[in-house]
Protein backbone atom coordinates (compact mmCIF):
# COMPACT_ATOMS: atom_id res chain seq x y z
CA UNK A 1 0.00 0.00 0.00
CA UNK A 2 1.27 3.50 -0.90
CA UNK A 3 1.88 6.08 2.18
CA UNK A 4 -0.74 8.01 0.89
CA UNK A 5 -3.39 5.71 1.11
CA UNK A 6 -2.25 4.07 4.52
CA UNK A 7 -2.27 7.89 5.70
CA UNK A 8 -5.58 8.71 4.55
CA UNK A 9 -7.17 5.09 6.08
CA UNK A 10 -5.25 6.25 9.20
CA UNK A 11 -7.27 8.99 10.06
CA UNK A 12 -10.29 6.40 9.61
CA UNK A 13 -9.65 4.27 12.80
CA UNK A 14 -9.04 5.26 16.18
CA UNK A 15 -5.64 5.05 16.67
CA UNK A 16 -3.90 4.15 19.84
CA UNK A 17 -2.03 7.34 21.73
CA UNK A 18 1.01 7.58 22.60
CA UNK A 19 2.69 5.79 25.51
CA UNK A 20 2.71 8.35 27.85
CA UNK A 21 -1.08 8.83 28.03
CA UNK A 22 -1.41 5.05 28.92
CA UNK A 23 1.40 4.84 31.24
CA UNK A 24 0.04 4.44 35.27
CA UNK A 25 2.94 5.01 37.25
CA UNK A 26 2.57 8.42 36.47
CA UNK A 27 -1.10 9.06 37.68
CA UNK A 28 -1.52 9.27 41.64
CA UNK A 29 -3.61 5.98 41.64
CA UNK A 30 -4.29 2.76 38.95
CA UNK A 31 -7.04 1.65 37.03
CA UNK A 32 -8.58 -1.29 38.35
CA UNK A 33 -11.46 -3.09 35.68
CA UNK A 34 -14.08 -1.66 35.18
CA UNK A 35 -16.97 -0.50 32.77
CA UNK A 36 -19.62 2.43 32.99
CA UNK A 37 -23.13 2.73 31.46
CA UNK A 38 -24.47 6.27 30.86
CA UNK A 39 -28.29 5.07 32.13
CA UNK A 40 -29.66 8.79 31.34
CA UNK A 41 -28.52 12.08 30.42
CA UNK A 42 -27.16 13.22 33.13
CA UNK A 43 -26.01 10.16 34.94
CA UNK A 44 -23.70 7.25 34.81
CA UNK A 45 -23.02 3.83 36.45
CA UNK A 46 -19.75 2.42 37.24
CA UNK A 47 -19.59 -1.15 37.72
CA UNK A 48 -16.64 -3.37 38.44
CA UNK A 49 -15.81 -7.24 37.30
CA UNK A 50 -17.44 -8.12 41.08
CA UNK A 51 -20.73 -6.45 40.17
CA UNK A 52 -20.04 -2.83 42.80
CA UNK A 53 -21.61 -0.20 41.08
CA UNK A 54 -21.59 3.42 41.67
CA UNK A 55 -24.07 6.44 40.60
CA UNK A 56 -21.54 9.62 39.59
CA UNK A 57 -22.62 12.52 37.05
CA UNK A 58 -21.99 12.12 33.17
CA UNK A 59 -18.04 12.06 32.61
CA UNK A 60 -17.07 10.74 35.80
CA UNK A 61 -16.18 8.03 33.83
CA UNK A 62 -13.69 10.19 31.68
CA UNK A 63 -12.02 11.81 34.61
CA UNK A 64 -11.37 8.60 36.52
CA UNK A 65 -10.22 7.49 33.39
CA UNK A 66 -7.69 10.32 32.39
CA UNK A 67 -6.53 10.48 36.22
CA UNK A 68 -7.95 13.71 36.76
CA UNK A 69 -9.60 12.88 39.98
CA UNK A 70 -8.08 14.08 42.98
CA UNK A 71 -7.95 13.26 46.39
CA UNK A 72 -8.51 16.48 47.89
CA UNK A 73 -11.07 17.78 45.09
CA UNK A 74 -13.09 14.81 45.17
CA UNK A 75 -12.98 13.24 48.72
CA UNK A 76 -16.09 11.29 48.67
CA UNK A 77 -15.91 9.81 45.60
CA UNK A 78 -12.12 9.19 45.58
CA UNK A 79 -12.38 7.26 48.69
CA UNK A 80 -15.50 5.41 47.13
CA UNK A 81 -13.49 4.22 44.31
CA UNK A 82 -10.68 2.88 46.57
CA UNK A 83 -13.09 1.03 49.00
CA UNK A 84 -14.99 -0.37 45.93
CA UNK A 85 -11.86 -1.82 44.08
CA UNK A 86 -12.23 0.83 41.25
CA UNK A 87 -8.59 2.14 41.95
CA UNK A 88 -5.62 1.34 43.42
CA UNK A 89 -3.56 3.24 45.32
CA UNK A 90 -0.73 0.66 44.66
CA UNK A 91 -0.12 -0.77 41.53
CA UNK A 92 -1.16 -4.23 42.86
CA UNK A 93 -3.86 -4.16 44.70
CA UNK A 94 -3.60 -5.51 48.46
CA UNK A 95 -7.14 -6.50 47.73
CA UNK A 96 -6.88 -8.94 45.01
CA UNK A 97 -7.41 -12.09 46.97
CA UNK A 98 -10.76 -10.61 48.08
CA UNK A 99 -11.64 -9.37 44.81
CA UNK A 100 -10.70 -12.73 43.76
CA UNK A 101 -12.41 -14.44 46.81
CA UNK A 102 -15.68 -12.33 45.49
CA UNK A 103 -15.32 -13.25 41.75
CA UNK A 104 -15.47 -16.81 42.81
CA UNK A 105 -18.48 -16.51 45.19
CA UNK A 106 -20.24 -14.94 42.06
CA UNK A 107 -19.39 -18.47 39.98
CA UNK A 108 -20.49 -20.52 42.86
CA UNK A 109 -22.95 -22.45 40.64
CA UNK A 110 -20.86 -23.97 38.63
CA UNK A 111 -19.39 -25.78 41.57
CA UNK A 112 -22.41 -28.52 42.20
CA UNK A 113 -23.39 -28.62 38.26
CA UNK A 114 -26.64 -29.44 37.03
CA UNK A 115 -29.47 -29.01 39.12
CA UNK A 116 -32.64 -28.95 37.22
CA UNK A 117 -33.67 -31.93 35.22
CA UNK A 118 -36.73 -31.86 33.34
CA UNK A 119 -38.75 -35.00 32.79
CA UNK A 120 -40.98 -33.94 29.71
CA UNK A 121 -43.29 -36.78 31.05
CA UNK A 122 -46.00 -36.34 28.04
CA UNK A 123 -46.54 -34.78 25.16
CA UNK A 124 -50.57 -35.24 25.71
CA UNK A 125 -52.59 -31.95 26.64
CA UNK A 126 -56.13 -30.93 26.66
CA UNK A 127 -55.76 -27.61 26.75
CA UNK A 128 -54.98 -25.73 23.00
CA UNK A 129 -53.64 -22.84 23.94
CA UNK A 130 -52.61 -19.61 21.15
CA UNK A 131 -49.36 -19.43 22.54
CA UNK A 132 -48.31 -23.45 23.13
CA UNK A 133 -44.67 -23.28 23.00
CA UNK A 134 -44.36 -27.01 21.91
CA UNK A 135 -46.48 -29.39 19.27
CA UNK A 136 -49.37 -30.49 21.94
CA UNK A 137 -51.12 -33.90 20.66
CA UNK A 138 -54.54 -34.95 21.81
CA UNK A 139 -55.40 -37.13 24.78
CA UNK A 140 -55.19 -40.29 23.54
CA UNK A 141 -51.51 -40.88 21.66
CA UNK A 142 -50.18 -43.01 24.72
CA UNK A 143 -47.20 -43.38 22.41
CA UNK A 144 -46.51 -40.31 23.24
CA UNK A 145 -45.93 -40.40 27.08
CA UNK A 146 -42.14 -41.14 28.55
CA UNK A 147 -41.99 -44.81 28.44
CA UNK A 148 -40.68 -46.17 31.88
CA UNK A 149 -37.48 -47.79 30.84
CA UNK A 150 -36.57 -44.09 29.66
CA UNK A 151 -38.02 -42.76 33.32
CA UNK A 152 -35.28 -45.36 34.67
CA UNK A 153 -32.71 -43.92 32.43
CA UNK A 154 -33.23 -40.36 33.13
CA UNK A 155 -33.22 -41.29 36.85
CA UNK A 156 -30.08 -43.02 36.60
CA UNK A 157 -28.63 -39.74 34.75
CA UNK A 158 -29.83 -37.25 37.61
CA UNK A 159 -28.14 -39.41 40.33
CA UNK A 160 -24.85 -39.25 37.90
CA UNK A 161 -24.83 -34.80 38.49
CA UNK A 162 -22.46 -33.94 41.01
CA UNK A 163 -24.92 -31.83 42.57
CA UNK A 164 -26.24 -33.20 45.82
CA UNK A 165 -29.18 -31.01 45.57
CA UNK A 166 -31.62 -31.78 41.96
CA UNK A 167 -34.49 -31.11 41.09
CA UNK A 168 -36.97 -33.49 39.13
CA UNK A 169 -39.60 -31.16 37.26
CA UNK A 170 -42.45 -32.87 35.40
CA UNK A 171 -43.50 -31.14 32.27
CA UNK A 172 -45.64 -32.04 29.57
CA UNK A 173 -47.95 -31.46 27.35
CA UNK A 174 -50.11 -31.50 30.21
CA UNK A 175 -47.81 -33.55 33.17
CA UNK A 176 -51.29 -35.02 34.95
CA UNK A 177 -52.15 -37.01 31.99
CA UNK A 178 -49.47 -39.06 32.53
CA UNK A 179 -49.85 -39.02 36.60
CA UNK A 180 -48.99 -42.73 37.12
CA UNK A 181 -46.20 -42.28 35.29
CA UNK A 182 -45.07 -39.42 37.83
CA UNK A 183 -45.82 -41.72 40.66
CA UNK A 184 -43.73 -44.26 38.93
CA UNK A 185 -40.66 -41.64 38.32
CA UNK A 186 -41.04 -40.46 42.45
CA UNK A 187 -40.89 -43.78 43.38
CA UNK A 188 -38.00 -45.09 41.74
CA UNK A 189 -36.11 -41.44 42.70
CA UNK A 190 -36.94 -41.93 46.23
CA UNK A 191 -35.50 -45.33 46.49
CA UNK A 192 -32.09 -44.12 44.68
CA UNK A 193 -31.99 -40.58 46.48
CA UNK A 194 -29.85 -41.85 49.56
CA UNK A 195 -28.16 -44.20 47.61
CA UNK A 196 -26.43 -41.16 45.19
CA UNK A 197 -26.64 -39.21 48.99
CA UNK A 198 -29.03 -36.65 46.92
CA UNK A 199 -32.12 -34.53 48.09
CA UNK A 200 -34.42 -34.04 45.54
CA UNK A 201 -37.10 -31.55 45.42
CA UNK A 202 -40.41 -32.43 43.03
CA UNK A 203 -42.14 -30.07 41.05
CA UNK A 204 -45.22 -31.09 38.71
CA UNK A 205 -45.67 -28.54 36.01
CA UNK A 206 -49.84 -28.39 35.46
CA UNK A 207 -52.15 -26.56 34.42
CA UNK A 208 -54.62 -28.01 37.29
CA UNK A 209 -57.57 -29.00 35.12
CA UNK A 210 -56.98 -32.03 35.95
CA UNK A 211 -56.37 -31.50 39.85
CA UNK A 212 -58.44 -32.97 42.49
CA UNK A 213 -57.74 -34.52 46.32
CA UNK A 214 -56.35 -37.83 46.02
CA UNK A 215 -53.15 -36.36 43.53
CA UNK A 216 -52.89 -33.50 46.20
CA UNK A 217 -52.92 -35.99 49.01
CA UNK A 218 -50.59 -37.94 47.37
CA UNK A 219 -48.28 -34.31 46.78
CA UNK A 220 -48.07 -33.87 50.27
CA UNK A 221 -47.25 -37.12 51.36
CA UNK A 222 -44.06 -36.97 48.93
CA UNK A 223 -43.63 -33.16 49.26
CA UNK A 224 -44.00 -32.44 45.44
CA UNK A 225 -44.80 -28.32 45.01
CA UNK A 226 -47.29 -27.11 41.92
CA UNK A 227 -46.14 -24.98 39.53
CA UNK A 228 -49.12 -23.58 37.43
CA UNK A 229 -50.17 -20.78 34.69
CA UNK A 230 -51.71 -17.98 35.23
CA UNK A 231 -51.64 -15.12 32.78
CA UNK A 232 -53.87 -12.75 34.06
CA UNK A 233 -57.22 -12.01 34.79
CA UNK A 234 -60.50 -14.09 33.52
CA UNK A 235 -60.24 -11.67 29.66
CA UNK A 236 -57.06 -11.85 28.91
CA UNK A 237 -56.21 -15.88 30.46
CA UNK A 238 -59.16 -17.45 28.90
CA UNK A 239 -58.08 -15.52 25.64
CA UNK A 240 -54.30 -17.00 26.16
CA UNK A 241 -55.27 -20.67 27.43
CA UNK A 242 -58.10 -22.02 25.51
CA UNK A 243 -59.92 -25.19 27.21
CA UNK A 244 -62.49 -26.67 24.48
CA UNK A 245 -66.01 -25.81 26.30
CA UNK A 246 -64.66 -24.90 29.46
CA UNK A 247 -63.03 -21.64 31.46
CA UNK A 248 -59.38 -22.38 32.11
CA UNK A 249 -59.41 -19.54 34.51
CA UNK A 250 -62.21 -20.99 36.40
CA UNK A 251 -60.59 -24.44 36.77
CA UNK A 252 -56.99 -23.13 37.26
CA UNK A 253 -58.11 -20.74 40.20
CA UNK A 254 -60.18 -23.41 42.00
CA UNK A 255 -57.18 -25.76 41.48
CA UNK A 256 -54.70 -23.05 43.10
CA UNK A 257 -57.55 -23.02 46.13
CA UNK A 258 -57.47 -26.41 46.85
CA UNK A 259 -54.12 -26.97 45.99
CA UNK A 260 -53.05 -24.30 48.86
CA UNK A 261 -55.92 -26.31 50.84
CA UNK A 262 -54.51 -29.24 50.91
CA UNK A 263 -50.19 -28.45 50.69
CA UNK A 264 -49.99 -25.19 52.28
CA UNK A 265 -49.94 -21.15 50.29
CA UNK A 266 -46.72 -21.08 49.75
CA UNK A 267 -46.05 -24.79 47.63
CA UNK A 268 -48.18 -23.30 45.01
CA UNK A 269 -46.30 -20.88 42.12
CA UNK A 270 -47.95 -19.36 38.87
CA UNK A 271 -45.91 -18.54 36.06
CA UNK A 272 -47.54 -16.04 33.40
CA UNK A 273 -46.70 -15.42 29.56
CA UNK A 274 -47.30 -12.14 27.89
CA UNK A 275 -49.34 -12.84 24.77
CA UNK A 276 -49.84 -9.68 22.19
CA UNK A 277 -53.39 -9.93 23.65
CA UNK A 278 -51.85 -9.45 26.99
CA UNK A 279 -49.71 -6.83 26.21
CA UNK A 280 -52.91 -4.50 26.93
CA UNK A 281 -53.12 -5.35 30.36
CA UNK A 282 -49.52 -4.74 32.26
CA UNK A 283 -51.97 -3.33 35.13
CA UNK A 284 -54.89 -5.85 35.22
CA UNK A 285 -52.23 -8.60 35.48
CA UNK A 286 -50.36 -7.78 38.10
CA UNK A 287 -53.42 -6.70 40.32
CA UNK A 288 -54.91 -10.13 39.53
CA UNK A 289 -51.77 -11.95 40.76
CA UNK A 290 -51.52 -9.49 44.24
CA UNK A 291 -55.36 -9.96 44.18
CA UNK A 292 -54.76 -14.07 44.18
CA UNK A 293 -52.44 -13.81 47.17
CA UNK A 294 -49.40 -14.90 45.44
CA UNK A 295 -46.29 -12.56 47.21
CA UNK A 296 -44.78 -11.71 43.45
CA UNK A 297 -45.01 -12.34 39.30
CA UNK A 298 -42.65 -13.06 37.02
CA UNK A 299 -43.43 -10.93 33.86
CA UNK A 300 -42.43 -13.32 30.91
CA UNK A 301 -42.19 -12.28 27.90
CA UNK A 302 -43.29 -15.00 24.81
CA UNK A 303 -40.52 -17.85 23.70
CA UNK A 304 -39.09 -16.47 20.16
CA UNK A 305 -39.51 -20.42 19.97
CA UNK A 306 -41.21 -23.31 18.48
CA UNK A 307 -44.88 -23.40 17.60
CA UNK A 308 -45.51 -20.02 19.64
CA UNK A 309 -44.81 -17.88 16.63
CA UNK A 310 -45.93 -19.40 13.93
CA UNK A 311 -49.21 -17.49 14.01
CA UNK A 312 -48.40 -13.50 13.49
CA UNK A 313 -50.26 -12.24 16.54
CA UNK A 314 -47.82 -14.08 18.76
CA UNK A 315 -45.15 -11.92 17.35
CA UNK A 316 -44.32 -8.22 19.09
CA UNK A 317 -41.24 -6.19 19.11
CA UNK A 318 -39.07 -6.49 22.01
CA UNK A 319 -40.07 -2.54 22.81
CA UNK A 320 -43.68 -3.29 22.93
CA UNK A 321 -42.66 -6.19 25.85
CA UNK A 322 -40.57 -2.97 27.45
CA UNK A 323 -43.13 -0.84 27.50
CA UNK A 324 -45.35 -3.51 29.15
CA UNK A 325 -42.36 -4.25 31.93
CA UNK A 326 -42.08 -1.01 32.85
CA UNK A 327 -45.74 -0.35 32.76
CA UNK A 328 -46.46 -3.09 35.57
CA UNK A 329 -43.31 -3.06 37.52
CA UNK A 330 -44.57 0.43 38.31
CA UNK A 331 -47.84 -0.93 39.41
CA UNK A 332 -45.69 -3.39 41.56
CA UNK A 333 -44.02 -0.38 43.12
CA UNK A 334 -47.03 1.71 43.67
CA UNK A 335 -48.36 -1.61 45.56
CA UNK A 336 -45.37 -1.95 47.82
CA UNK A 337 -45.82 1.93 48.33
CA UNK A 338 -49.28 1.10 49.66
CA UNK A 339 -47.84 -0.83 51.74
CA UNK A 340 -47.72 -4.43 50.88
CA UNK A 341 -45.23 -6.69 49.73
CA UNK A 342 -44.97 -7.75 46.44
CA UNK A 343 -42.13 -8.14 44.22
CA UNK A 344 -41.42 -8.89 40.31
CA UNK A 345 -39.57 -11.61 40.14
CA UNK A 346 -37.39 -11.31 37.31
CA UNK A 347 -36.28 -7.81 38.60
CA UNK A 348 -35.44 -9.59 42.13
CA UNK A 349 -32.83 -12.00 40.15
CA UNK A 350 -31.18 -8.90 38.47
CA UNK A 351 -31.20 -6.99 42.13
CA UNK A 352 -29.69 -9.99 43.76
CA UNK A 353 -26.80 -10.24 41.43
CA UNK A 354 -26.71 -5.97 41.79
CA UNK A 355 -26.95 -5.98 45.64
CA UNK A 356 -25.49 -9.06 46.98
CA UNK A 357 -21.97 -11.29 46.37
CA UNK A 358 -24.45 -13.95 45.20
CA UNK A 359 -25.31 -15.27 42.05
CA UNK A 360 -29.33 -16.47 41.71
CA UNK A 361 -28.81 -19.72 39.59
CA UNK A 362 -31.25 -18.70 36.60
CA UNK A 363 -30.98 -20.31 33.60
CA UNK A 364 -31.49 -17.62 31.41
CA UNK A 365 -28.81 -15.13 33.16
CA UNK A 366 -25.60 -17.31 33.46
CA UNK A 367 -22.49 -16.92 32.35
CA UNK A 368 -21.42 -19.71 31.67
CA UNK A 369 -25.02 -20.46 30.38
CA UNK A 370 -27.44 -21.87 32.45
CA UNK A 371 -27.68 -24.66 29.90
CA UNK A 372 -26.45 -28.23 30.48
CA UNK A 373 -24.67 -26.48 33.95
CA UNK A 374 -27.79 -25.80 35.38
CA UNK A 375 -30.71 -27.47 33.45
CA UNK A 376 -30.96 -30.60 31.05
CA UNK A 377 -34.49 -31.95 29.27
CA UNK A 378 -35.37 -35.85 28.67
CA UNK A 379 -37.74 -35.30 26.37
CA UNK A 380 -40.94 -37.64 26.30
CA UNK A 381 -39.09 -39.82 23.40
CA UNK A 382 -35.86 -39.94 25.46
CA UNK A 383 -34.06 -37.76 23.74
CA UNK A 384 -31.52 -35.11 25.87
CA UNK A 385 -31.96 -31.53 25.25
CA UNK A 386 -29.90 -28.75 26.37
CA UNK A 387 -32.88 -26.65 27.77
CA UNK A 388 -36.15 -26.54 27.42
CA UNK A 389 -36.22 -23.58 24.65
CA UNK A 390 -34.21 -26.72 22.92
CA UNK A 391 -36.48 -28.94 22.76
CA UNK A 392 -39.09 -26.59 21.47
CA UNK A 393 -36.92 -26.08 18.35
CA UNK A 394 -36.76 -29.58 17.98
CA UNK A 395 -40.46 -29.93 17.64
CA UNK A 396 -39.66 -27.84 14.39
CA UNK A 397 -37.28 -30.29 13.28
CA UNK A 398 -33.96 -27.79 14.40
CA UNK A 399 -32.50 -30.82 16.43
CA UNK A 400 -29.38 -28.50 16.99
CA UNK A 401 -29.51 -28.72 20.65
CA UNK A 402 -30.20 -32.08 20.87
CA UNK A 403 -27.03 -33.48 22.97
CA UNK A 404 -27.65 -37.52 22.67
CA UNK A 405 -30.33 -40.21 23.87
CA UNK A 406 -31.32 -41.90 27.25
CA UNK A 407 -31.36 -45.32 25.66
CA UNK A 408 -28.42 -44.58 23.43
CA UNK A 409 -25.63 -42.60 25.11
CA UNK A 410 -24.39 -42.37 28.49
CA UNK A 411 -24.02 -39.71 30.35
CA UNK A 412 -20.36 -39.08 29.60
CA UNK A 413 -20.94 -38.76 26.33
CA UNK A 414 -23.84 -36.44 26.58
CA UNK A 415 -22.68 -33.87 28.88
CA UNK A 416 -18.77 -33.74 27.44
CA UNK A 417 -20.15 -34.78 24.14
CA UNK A 418 -18.83 -32.94 20.92
CA UNK A 419 -22.18 -30.63 20.78
CA UNK A 420 -21.87 -29.90 24.46
CA UNK A 421 -18.02 -28.95 23.93
CA UNK A 422 -19.41 -26.78 20.62
CA UNK A 423 -21.82 -25.16 22.39
CA UNK A 424 -19.27 -24.73 25.28
CA UNK A 425 -16.89 -22.22 23.51
CA UNK A 426 -19.85 -19.71 23.01
CA UNK A 427 -21.90 -19.95 26.51
CA UNK A 428 -19.66 -17.50 28.76
CA UNK A 429 -20.22 -13.39 27.96
CA UNK A 430 -17.25 -12.52 28.94
CA UNK A 431 -15.61 -13.76 26.39
CA UNK A 432 -18.29 -12.71 23.44
CA UNK A 433 -17.93 -9.65 21.81
CA UNK A 434 -20.25 -7.27 22.99
CA UNK A 435 -20.92 -8.64 26.42
CA UNK A 436 -16.95 -8.57 27.15
CA UNK A 437 -17.39 -4.85 27.23
CA UNK A 438 -20.52 -4.56 28.43
CA UNK A 439 -20.79 -2.49 31.92
CA UNK A 440 -23.95 -5.14 32.79
CA UNK A 441 -21.72 -8.08 31.93
CA UNK A 442 -22.02 -9.27 35.40
CA UNK A 443 -25.36 -8.83 35.94
CA UNK A 444 -26.17 -10.31 32.77
CA UNK A 445 -26.02 -13.84 30.70
CA UNK A 446 -25.10 -15.53 27.91
CA UNK A 447 -27.76 -17.61 25.69
CA UNK A 448 -26.63 -19.67 22.52
CA UNK A 449 -30.02 -21.54 22.50
CA UNK A 450 -31.99 -17.59 21.80
CA UNK A 451 -29.00 -16.55 19.34
CA UNK A 452 -29.57 -19.47 17.34
CA UNK A 453 -33.24 -18.95 16.63
CA UNK A 454 -33.49 -16.01 16.37
CA UNK A 455 -29.94 -15.11 14.80
CA UNK A 456 -29.11 -18.24 12.88
CA UNK A 457 -25.34 -18.62 14.75
CA UNK A 458 -24.69 -19.46 18.83
CA UNK A 459 -21.99 -16.58 19.16
CA UNK A 460 -25.19 -13.87 18.32
CA UNK A 461 -24.80 -10.18 17.27
CA UNK A 462 -25.38 -7.98 19.83
CA UNK A 463 -26.71 -4.79 18.33
CA UNK A 464 -30.05 -6.87 17.04
CA UNK A 465 -30.29 -9.48 19.76
CA UNK A 466 -33.70 -9.42 21.03
CA UNK A 467 -32.51 -11.44 24.84
CA UNK A 468 -29.27 -8.21 24.49
CA UNK A 469 -31.99 -5.21 24.11
CA UNK A 470 -34.47 -6.34 26.86
CA UNK A 471 -31.47 -7.42 29.50
CA UNK A 472 -29.91 -4.10 28.54
CA UNK A 473 -32.84 -1.91 29.17
CA UNK A 474 -34.36 -3.77 32.09
CA UNK A 475 -30.57 -3.61 33.93
CA UNK A 476 -30.94 0.48 33.16
CA UNK A 477 -34.21 0.94 34.18
CA UNK A 478 -33.70 -0.56 37.33
CA UNK A 479 -30.59 0.66 38.01
CA UNK A 480 -32.27 4.77 36.91
CA UNK A 481 -35.00 3.43 39.45
CA UNK A 482 -32.60 2.42 42.27
CA UNK A 483 -30.89 6.27 42.15
CA UNK A 484 -34.16 7.73 41.35
CA UNK A 485 -35.13 8.32 44.93
CA UNK A 486 -34.70 6.49 48.33
CA UNK A 487 -38.22 5.32 48.74
CA UNK A 488 -38.20 3.35 45.57
CA UNK A 489 -34.27 2.21 46.08
CA UNK A 490 -35.42 0.76 49.82
CA UNK A 491 -38.71 -0.96 47.86
CA UNK A 492 -35.64 -2.72 45.77
CA UNK A 493 -33.25 -4.06 48.14
CA UNK A 494 -36.59 -4.93 50.18
CA UNK A 495 -36.97 -7.76 47.48
CA UNK A 496 -34.04 -9.70 48.08
CA UNK A 497 -33.86 -9.65 52.24
S1 LIG B 1 -26.31 -9.57 26.34
FE1 LIG B 1 -26.25 -7.34 26.10
S2 LIG B 1 -26.74 -6.55 28.15
FE2 LIG B 1 -26.13 -8.69 28.40
S3 LIG B 1 -23.93 -8.62 28.80
FE3 LIG B 1 -24.17 -8.90 26.60
S4 LIG B 1 -24.09 -6.82 25.74
FE4 LIG B 1 -24.51 -6.61 27.96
Amino acid sequence: MNKKVFDRKRKDFRQFRDYDYYDQSKGKYFLMPFNFHRINKNREVLINEIGDFIFAPVGTYETIVKRELSKEKHPELYQDLVSNHFISEEIYSPNIDLIATRFRTKKLFLDRFTSLHIFVISLRCEHTCAYCQVSRVTQNKEKYDMSLVSIDKGIEFMMKSPNPNVTMEFQGGEALLAFDNIKYAIKKAQEFAPIYGKSINYVICTNLALINEEILEYCKINQVLISTSLDGPKYVHDKNRNKPNCSSYDLTIRGIELSREILGHDKVSALMTTSSHSLNYPVEIVNEYFEQGFSGIFLRNISPYGFALRTEKNRYETEVFLHFYKKALNRIIQINKEGHFFTEDFSKIILTKILTPFNIPYVDLQSPAGLINGVVVFNYDGAVYATDESRMLAEQKDFSFRLGHLLENKYEEIIYGLKSRRIAQVWTNESLAGCSECAFRVYCGADPVHNWATQGDMYGYRPSSAFCNKNMEVIRYLLTLMDSDDETRDILESWIK
